[in-house]
């Protein structure tokens, strides 16, 4: 497992925060696949391919889960996300994730280890924000799974973080959070 700083584990927050205010992402489960397209994204599942082609993919570990490619040939970069859809949904919701926080976060095409654990933990994130957890109050890895969609290894991350976040700061929300929870809170039932 390879660790970020704190303030890159902040800065990654803060572009998910954006996303969600750009993208106006206030249902749960997010739409994944519907934000990848609203950004101008193309998404092409594995089940698309030939089977000679997603055989090829699938043997290779970079790119197994997926990958996304960047076709700048009409003078400006065209992103096509592909991900293997024959995985368990969860697992390909992360996929997409992770490749939408390589090209926000302008990783290019040879990304190193720690922008690798960079787009994972932004794909976290994405799809289960600690705050918004935080606010609904759910006190248990399994309510973050079924809430969220995500997987149960993912759950239990965030779980542990959003743990580790309490004994250091308690159920304080941090400053840039603030303007993000006033306005997510319209949307969430209380
Ligand atoms: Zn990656």
């Amino acid at each position: 497992m390879y660790y970020l700083s704190g303030k890159e584990y902040d800065e990654i927050v803060k572009e998910v925060i954006n996303l969600y205010e750009d993208y106006v992402l206030n249902s749960f489960p997010i739409d994944v696949k519907a934000l990848a397209t609203a950004m101008g994204f193309v998404l092409k599942p594995y089940s698309s391919l030939q089977k000679e082609e997603r055989g090829f993919l699938l043997q290779k570990e970079e790119t197994k889960n997926g990958f996304h490619v960047c076709d700048i040939s009409k003078g400006y970069p065209k992103y096509t996300i592909c991900y293997n859809d024959l995985d368990q949904e969860p697992r390909w919701r992360h996929t997409i994730a992770h490749e939408i926080g390589h090209i926000v976060l302008k990783h290019g095409s040879n990304p190193t280890k720690s922008q690798e654990a960079a787009a994972d933990y932004f794909a976290k994130q994405l799809l289960a924000l600690s705050c918004i957890i935080i606010e609904m109050g759910l006190g248990s890895v399994e309510e973050i799974v079924y809430r969220f969609n995500i997987s149960w290894e993912s759950a239990f991350y965030t779980y542990k973080s959003i743990m580790k976040r309490r004994e250091k700061f308690g159920d304080s929300i941090m400053d840039y959070e603030k303007e993000f929870i006033e306005w997510i809170r319209r949307w969430l039932p209380s």
